[in-house]
């Protein structure tokens, strides 16, 4: 499944510039593949092929794209297992973490091959006998996507399906850590007779080349961007000279509080999914673990317990719970978060150490505080930061009081108290009782600083479509 060319007009091309760029295993620092890499002029490429393939692609019956789509989600789930494999070579995530990505992106195929049929508009009831008023979803045009390396499939699915579905055409800019799993992904849409230029991957080094080109050519009239929060808001300073419509769907602070009323052991292992899914490299990882000081003690000693249990390991061995972290870059990020907050009086009471350059141990912190650079910032790793609180109004308030509003969670057995606090979050999604909240069906999506608009659901496909309303002048 290793690919190094790129995939413009349904056909694997070199590029122009002649260069290449190496993907590396995180595992082991080895090369899994040489990637072309694009300059301006394929980037130009990708967009020509998109916009003359986008006439006839929105031109099919809504039918026609949604069969195609789900011929693409059965070639994707039959070869599942190579595409888990290509996976877990240049992100590192385990084998088993890795093939429930890949069904995870196919679902986005299906859902939106199934939503695409119920683009619906409507009839407005005219304020006169001599009009009637009629409104038409039609799709936006071609859109630029640029996705992130910690989720090197779904990112890319849960884009270019609501996309397709809608009629838009797409090119596609992967992170230059994981660009094979879209490349993979765009071959077997072709096989599965996409038509070519519908769906277009370039693979840049520096993706500012990338977006120089998107954002000032006039028929790119889409750009859904997935990962950071400060590259969010360059890439909306950017789309504003020609008012790009633009999606955003960035980082989190995600909040996990329990309080005195929950279960503990369901809470527990609520944690060690929201945390430890993708080695804690994910942007609705709990990064904030808030206990009511009844429980602390026994949350915590079960927690240790948990944790265990985890081994850390390359992750195409089957036994491996935590793969290597995706660079050195990474690595070096969590021991300043971890310094920081020993500095500042947290106590490091588990793990903390980097094993084989690129794995972090298992980690807890307690005693942490709101003074902490781990307060403010993503860990992305493995690294449980906990905190105390005496009542509910207070974390609430210390919950809330982060620019990013991503994902939450909260257990409490306490009815009331679910609607309140679920209520007064300020984030996009709420697990109540609940540490897995990520599927095809709901939406997706933050508020604040996390981002603009939702992926997935039938939300998922107002992204990619313009409401045109007509008038109609009746006569007698
Ligand atoms: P990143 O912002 O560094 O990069 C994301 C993508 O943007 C990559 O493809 C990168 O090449 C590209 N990029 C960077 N600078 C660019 C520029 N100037 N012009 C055009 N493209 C540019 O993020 P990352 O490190 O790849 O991913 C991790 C981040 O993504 C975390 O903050 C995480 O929370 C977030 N994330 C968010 C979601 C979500 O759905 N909200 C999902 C996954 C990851």
């Amino acid at each position: 499944m290793k690919r190094s060319k790129m995939y413009i007009d349904g056909e694997l091309r070199d590029s122009n510039t002649g260069s290449t760029f190496e993907v590396c295993n995180p595992a082991d620092g080895t090369v899994v593949s040489e990637v072309s890499k694009a300059g301006v002029k394929d980037v130009k490429s990708g967009v020509d092929a998109a916009s003359t393939a986008f006439g006839t692609w929105s031109a099919l019956p809504a039918s026609r794209r949604c069969s195609l789509l789900r011929k693409w989600h059965r070639k994707i789930m039959s070869n599942r297992d190579q595409l888990a494999e290509t996976m877990t070579l240049e992100q590192g995530k385990p084998i088993a973490e890795a093939k429930g990505e890949i069904s995870y992106a196919a679902s986005f195929v299906r859902w939106f091959s199934e939503e695409g049929v119920r683009a619906y508009g409507e009839t407005i009831p005219a304020p006169t006998a001599k009009s009637r008023f009629v409104t038409i979803r039609q799709p936006v045009g071609v859109a630029a996507l640029i996705t992130p390396w910690n989720f090197p499939a779904a990112m890319i699915t849960r884009k270019v399906a609501p996309a397709l579905a809608a009629g838009c055409t797409v090119v596609i800019k992967p992170s230059e850590e994981t660009p094979l799993s879209a490349l993979a992904l765009a071959e077997l849409a072709g096989e599965a007779g996409i038509p070519p230029g519908v769906i277009n991957v370039v693979t840049l080094k520096d993706p500012k080349v990338f977006s120089k080109v998107i954002f000032s050519d006039e028929r790119v009239l889409k750009i859904s961007f997935t990962g950071s929060i400060p590259v969010g808001k360059k890439l909306m300073e950017m789309a504003a000279p020609q008012l790009k419509k633009l999606s955003l769907e960035l980082g989190g602070n995600a909040p996990f509080i329990v309080f005195e009323d929950a279960d503990i052991d369901r809470a527990v292992r609520g944690l060690m999914t929201a945390k430890f899914r993708n080695g804690g490299q994910a942007c609705i990882a709990a990064n904030r673990v808030f206990l009511h000081e009844d429980i602390y003690e026994t949350f915590y000693n079960r927690l240790r317990e948990a944790f265990g249990k985890l081994k850390i390991g390359k992750g195409l061995n089957p036994e491996t719970d935590i793969g290597p972290l995706i660079n050195k870059k990474a690595v070096d990020k969590i021991q300043r978060l971890m310094k920081d907050a020993v500095g500042k009086g947290a106590r490091l009471v588990a793990g903390g150490k980097v094993v084989n350059e690129r794995w972090f141990e298992p980690t807890i912190l307690t005693d942490c505080n709101e003074d902490m650079d781990i307060f403010r910032e993503e860990i992305f790793g493995p690294v449980v930061a906990l905190y105390k609180f005496r009542n509910e109004d207070e974390v609430v308030r210390s919950a809330n009081n982060t620019p990013a509003g991503l994902a939450g969670y909260f257990y409490s057995g306490d009815v009331s108290r679910c609607w309140r606090v679920g209520e007064r979050m300020q984030c996009g999604m709420v697990g109540v009782n609940s540490g897995f909240i990520s599927d095809a069906s709901a939406p997706f999506g933050g508020v604040k600083e996390s981002g603009i608009g939702r992926e997935g659901s039938r939300y998922g496909l107002d992204e990619y479509m313009e409401i045109k309303y007509l008038s109609f002048g009746v006569e007698g």
